[in-house]
């Protein structure tokens, strides 16, 4: 009898009702091209699609998932939540437990808003960060992904990136008009945007280190420049760690790197443990400049939602230094196990990380910004994602985005892992 393909029958069904069937865009197998896994169910390393086979999960819903998928402690601690009400509307006591707890682990976030989203934090940083300067224009760099408000869509990385596109239609000429883009690594491309424009300027936006172009590190000093810069013109620094935020460290990539501050950092992905929970944290004075202290407006309806903060507390509480040690140490192992594999078939790559965060660039060659990027094989990409796939491990469906791992990954995933790279290594080669 022929095994009738459930993910087929949903993804049909859900292009009848959806966009594209997804509810955001990578998701879509777009540039890799077969059918999305419909995920029924996750449990540590693993996510089980709508036909009940198991992958191991190398997407960990592209980042949230440190702990492994439904921890039994933060599921206990959702579950508590949910239990006394699911949104109040209201202040919570776990709302300010988890302030605290983000301003015990990133200093500079003396203050925090909670938001949804990414999105919702990167947008509200660009509104305070006009509202305290009285300045319009945003400096952001090419490849770098924050979210898709208006102002920070243009020349954006993940699925941005991964569809090919410039930008997005619907986006005014007035609201890309205040955004100037550079190409990242350039310091000497940011000081030139500065001597024209400086005392327009409100804020240059960066991801801490950007892993929406595939993982392209900072250059050494390149954030700390950025940060003289921005104050030698009266403008502030974004640090947006939404995507490394507790996830290459408890401090993010600002607690790896050090000497510099940062204006507004922002957080998402894992501060909300899985749940859609964001926030945004800076100076005092300067978060006070938010509603309802100060004239910047911003409000949420489910923002701090308790099922969400207290996912968030809960996954705070576990990431302890053996948490990021062994997310650490998987990550080099399995970047060196891909090497291996790629060298044997002499498969052109480079592997970039920053922290635990890496991905892997079909090309020869350093990648520094987003036109590097860019210039990679994507079909041998698209080869090597479905030949892992077919083995059972699920790569994130875009040559564009990082490999995430967890410290639920054991060593019973990570053999599945290895030894699928071979075979997947080969596809590309023939
Ligand atoms: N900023 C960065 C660095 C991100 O990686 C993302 C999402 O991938 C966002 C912002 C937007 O977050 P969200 O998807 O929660 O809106």
């Amino acid at each position: 009898m022929v095994q009738v393909n459930q993910d087929r029958v949903l993804f049909d069904r859900a292009r009848a009702v959806i966009p594209g069937g997804v509810s955001s865009p990578v998701r879509a197998f777009g540039s890799v091209g077969g059918t999305p896994l419909f995920i029924a169910e996750a449990t540590g390393p693993y996510v089980v699609d709508a036909n009940g086979d198991t992958f191991v999960d190398l997407v960990c819903s592209w980042g949230p998932a440190l702990l492994g998928h439904a921890h039994p402690e933060v599921v206990a601690a959702v579950r508590d939540a949910a239990g006394r009400g699911l949104s109040f509307g209201a202040p919570t006591a776990a709302e300010v437990e988890l302030a605290e707890a983000i301003r015990a682990r990133v200093p500079v976030a003396e203050q925090v808003r909670f938001v949804s989203t990414g999105t919702e934090a990167t947008m509200t940083a660009v509104r305070l960060a006009r509202g305290a300067t009285g300045r319009d224009v945003i400096v952001k760099f090419a490849g770098c992904y924050h979210g898709h408000s208006d102002a920070l869509l243009a020349a954006a990385g993940s699925g941005v990136a991964t569809q090919g596109l410039p930008g997005s239609a619907g986006v005014t000429a007035a609201a890309a008009a205040d955004t100037v883009v550079v190409a990242y690594n350039d310091l000497a491309a940011v000081e030139r945007v500065f001597a024209q424009q400086g005392d327009r300027i409100a804020a240059v936006i960066t991801e801490a280190a950007p892993a929406n172009m595939g993982v392209v590190p900072p250059a050494p000093g390149f954030n700390a420049a950025l940060r003289d810069i921005a104050s030698r013109h009266g403008a502030l620094l974004i640090l947006d760690e939404v995507l490394t935020g507790f996830r290459v460290g408890p401090g993010g990539w600002l607690g790896l790197e050090g000497g510099y501050a940062p204006d507004i950092v922002t957080f998402g992905k894992v501060v909300g443990g899985g749940m859609p929970l964001a926030a945004l944290g800076g100076r005092a004075e300067l978060m006070q400049l938010l509603a309802p202290v100060g004239p910047v407006y911003q409000a949420g309806t489910l923002s701090g939602n308790p099922l969400a903060t207290a996912a968030g507390l809960a996954t705070l509480h576990l990431a302890d230094d053996a948490v990021y040690g062994l997310v650490d140490r998987r990550s080099l192992e399995l970047q060196a196990a891909v090497g291996e594999a790629l060298r044997r078939e002499s498969v052109p790559h480079v592997i970039q990380s920053a922290g635990s965060l890496f991905s892997v660039f079909f090309r020869d060659g350093d990648v520094g910004d987003y036109e590097a990027a860019k210039a990679q094989d994507q079909t041998a990409f698209g080869r090597f994602f479905h030949a892992m796939l077919q083995e059972g491990v699920a790569l994130p469906p875009s040559a564009f985005e990082a490999w995430f791992l967890s410290a639920a990954h054991d060593d019973r995933a990570m053999e599945r892992v290895y030894a699928a790279l071979p075979l997947a290594a080969r596809a590309v080669a023939s």
